[in-house]
């Protein structure tokens, strides 16, 4: 196979902060495999907290292009283990050949990649909208903006993010609300927010504190406050097992993983646990977005809504409203470029 990238540009549709970061403009990659004159497609997005960037991703790809130069796009599977155990700090770049694997077996054999993993897409939960932080007036103003959606995710963890948590729910107090703290908080001042957290009916807490404290993640959980969700400290399929017992739930992404195979790994062993499963993504084109819709059937908290933070989406064919995505077409991934 043959495979071919280009960088794309991504603008989100506002300026998006979290407790670590403040998100503006940024390119992703778009890549295509070619074999027997059909072509599938994925996207990279590189992580800066794994410290991927746009250039080790092209060297991956170049890495990779040559690996897999006369491999057959059919064996995904072997493929996929290859590559997440050859590239192991390059994920979000295996996650993109994954994807595109999928894409080209789903259009080879005319099959929407949803059904070839033998899954419905009717049971797809519907996805939460992220509210960025901001000053009260702008989080007032883009939580009557989203009123159409029914679950809000907010960025905690910070003054400004514990204010906007407030206002959100002032402004739309029957909606299902989510948090994120992405690490923000030491285990004693999570022990404080908590409480605040369940008073103002927040569903769950994604990554309260540092990722690498699986005991100050148990005692959170044994709290009992609220459910306590994995982020950060949930990367790949062994970080599932470890977390047994120190969170209710984690949150996958098919970039910090390597893909949908990987993925459904971390599905199926998180099930065998008994834990709650969230998908999630990074700010992205819908083409990204769409090779994790189409493992959404299998989850039970959705948090795909990259693509709807951004303007000028370069893709088209992933549809959906007010939270609920619509895989398009009947092959691949369903998507194509505008
Ligand atoms: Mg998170």
């Amino acid at each position: 196979m043959k495979i071919t990238w280009k960088r794309i540009k991504i603008s989100p549709a506002s300026v998006f902060r979290t407790a670590k970061a403040v998100r503006t403009d940024k390119e992703t990659i778009w890549v295509q495999i070619k074999h027997e004159g059909t072509v599938g497609w994925g996207e990279a997005v590189p992580m800066d907290t794994y410290r991927q960037t746009l250039e080790s991703a092209e060297e991956t790809l170049g890495a990779v292009s040559e690996l897999l130069a006369t491999r057959d796009p059919r064996h995904i599977e072997e493929l996929s283990e290859e590559l997440v155990a050859r590239f192991d700090k390059q994920l979000a770049t295996v996650a993109a050949i994954d994807a595109a694997l999928h894409d080209w077996v789903g259009k080879k054999y005319g099959l929407s990649t949803v059904t070839m993993l033998g899954l419905n897409p009717a049971r797809i939960p519907v996805t939460s909208f992220s509210i960025g932080i901001d000053t009260p007036q702008v989080v007032a103003e883009k939580t009557k903006a989203a009123a159409g959606f029914p679950i809000f995710k907010v960025k905690v963890g910070t003054p400004e993010g514990d204010i906007a948590l407030k206002t959100i729910r002032e402004f739309a107090p029957k909606k299902t609300v989510r948090v994120d703290a992405n690490m923000g908080w030491t285990v004693e001042q999570a022990l404080e927010q908590l409480p605040r957290l369940r008073e103002l009916r927040v569903e769950f807490v994604e990554q309260p504190i540092a990722a690498n404290d699986l005991e100050g993640l148990r005692r959170l959980k044994e709290a009992a406050i609220i459910p306590i969700v994995a982020d950060e400290s949930c990367v790949r399929p062994g970080d599932v097992l470890r977390l047994a017992g120190c969170v209710d739930g984690i949150n996958i992404k098919l970039g910090k993983c390597g893909g949908i195979r990987p993925a459904m790994k971390m599905i199926h062993l998180a099930r065998a646990l008994g834990m709650k499963i969230m998908l999630g993504c990074m700010i992205e084109s819908s083409l990204g977005i769409a090779a994790a819709a189409q493992l959404a059937p299998l989850v039970d908290w959705l948090d795909l809504d990259g693509h709807l933070l951004i303007k000028d989406d370069p893709f088209i064919g992933l549809g959906g409203q007010g939270g609920r995505l619509m895989i398009g077409g009947s092959q691949g991934l369903g998507v194509r470029p505008v």
